[in-house]
């Protein structure tokens, strides 16, 4: 009995924690009820606290008797009264020893979630205080990716409440730990979607932190390995991340309009980079949105002749200014097929469900189709649209620290930022209905410096 053949941890305790689906259904029904994530409860576990297990356990088998004796009076009647009154965690303004340590952390404003159907409000979060290798960095803008709605809804059925979204961070340095050599305080810095990885492992060792074997600790709604909480983003004033993980930032750029490229940016850039899009190669570009458009910008500096496909001719117009060699209207089928077997590569940026096989259509023999668009439904492959003649299908994801140094550097040489729409935080629901709606040009940036204004 009990949970120990319920609840497991990875074996090296970098980030991967479970407590079964088929844990007692009054324990879930408890911890979920109470905001207390599973994976908060199941990461106390490897921190080798044994009362928090014998705790779990005791609440697995409902038996509120071996509670008692298990936690402090105090401990355990706070965790009675979150039963009975299903009150939230965060009301009760006491310290919280189980699920996420109170010291050394300092309370930060931001702008979250606390459910998958709240709209954004104001609300508090902690952050840690700085440790030797850590950056602290006051935000000053923050780009509002489509990866921050589905969070914030739930639509990838992952969601950690509340949730804090924006991985699209710049910002100036507030203070640096002891043993932080490559930033000081007023710098430019720009955080990405990671904040930690492994860094032992081979993907790691090779600046490809992104596929880390452990999971990377990504910037919001990933266990935080700090203070146990999951991780909160860029809608906040400030953010604490070690150095490994923070980006320089160029400073001839337009800082607001940088944002974007720590997420659109590096993941178009990425894939741009490896498949070798340069001078005397045709590539294609699907999509004209967040990703689109800056992936028009990245390959026509790499020196490539850029073909933009959309289904809107709103857009042509847009696409050429933006450096597009041609436009072709998706939907015009003779169009399409004028295109047949002539391009090097194509980056697919469309995240909602589109017919791969008509696009496919248009490599030439060893040409490669990356996706980097996540459509929630699976796609169908005619078969024959890569055998013949034997084109390749592939995929990526967002790029590595290293590389995304050089994307932002690459993209002060050629003075490459998003097209951007400048908002303030108390405009974040309504600029998610109209995200809802692609109804952006092209990309959200947020001026945190309107959060200072509340208090
Ligand atoms: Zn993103
Ligand atoms: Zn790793």
């Amino acid at each position: 009995m009990g949970l120990s053949h319920k609840i497991s941890a990875d074996s090296c305790g970098t980030g991967n924690y479970h407590i079964g689906q088929n844990a007692h259904p009054l324990t879930l029904a408890t911890l979920k009820k109470n905001g207390i994530n599973l994976s908060h409860a199941a990461r106390q576990l490897v921190k080798e606290d044994f009362q928090t297990y014998q705790y779990l356990i005791a609440m697995d088998q409902s038996n509120e008797q071996d509670m008692k004796l298990i936690a402090s009076p105090a401990e355990h009647s706070k965790i009675l009264l979150m039963r009975t009154f299903d009150l939230e965690r965060d009301s009760l303004d006491v310290p919280d020893p189980y699920f996420g340590a109170d010291s050394g952390t300092t309370r930060a404003k931001a702008y979250g979630t606390t459910a998958a159907d709240a709209p954004l409000k104001r609300m508090d979060i902690q952050r840690r205080n700085v440790t030797e290798r850590d950056v602290e960095i006051e935000i000053l803008y923050c780009g509002i990716c489509h990866s921050d709605l589905h969070t914030a809804k739930n639509e990838w059925g992952n969601s950690l409440y509340p949730v804090v979204p924006g991985h699209e961070i710049v910002g100036k340095v507030k203070q640096v730990g002891s043993k932080v050599t490559a930033f000081k305080a007023g710098d430019i810095a720009a955080v990405g979607c990671m904040v930690d990885s492994c860094r032992t492992c081979h993907p790691c060792k090779e600046g490809m932190e992104q596929f880390c074997k452990s999971f990377p600790t990504f910037t919001y709604n990933s266990p935080d390995k700090h203070i146990g909480e999951q991780t909160f983003g860029g809608y906040s004033e400030s953010i604490v991340v070690d150095e490994h993980f923070v980006l320089r930032v160029p400073t001839n750029l337009n800082l607001a309009a940088v944002a974007p490229l720590l997420c659109a940016g590096i993941t178009t850039y990425s894939p741009l980079k490896r498949w070798n899009v340069g001078a005397g190669k045709k590539v294609g570009i699907v999509g004209i949105g967040g990703l689109g458009h800056v992936a028009i910008k990245l390959a026509k500096a790499m020196g490539a002749y850029v073909v933009v496909f959309t289904t809107s001719k709103s857009k042509v117009k847009d696409a050429n200014e933006l450096g597009a060699n041609e436009v072709v209207i998706s939907t015009d089928e003779p169009a399409m097929s004028s295109y047949a077997n002539s391009l090097d590569f194509i980056l697919d940026t469309v995240s909602a469900t589109h017919n791969i096989n008509s696009y496919l259509n248009l490599l030439k023999l060893d040409g490669t189709f990356v996706m980097v668009g996540a459509p929630e439904h699976p796609l169908s492959l005619a078969a024959f649209s890569i055998i013949f003649p034997r084109r390749i299908l592939t995929g990526s994801l967002i790029g590595g620290i290293p590389e995304t140094q050089e994307m932002l550097n690459f993209c002060a040489k050629h003075n490459i930022t998003a097209d951007i729409e400048l908002i303030d935080i108390q405009e974040i629901n309504k600029a998610y209905e109209r995200l809802v709606k692609n109804d952006v040009h092209y990309r959200f940036v947020i001026d945190m410096s309107s959060l200072k204004k509340e208090t």
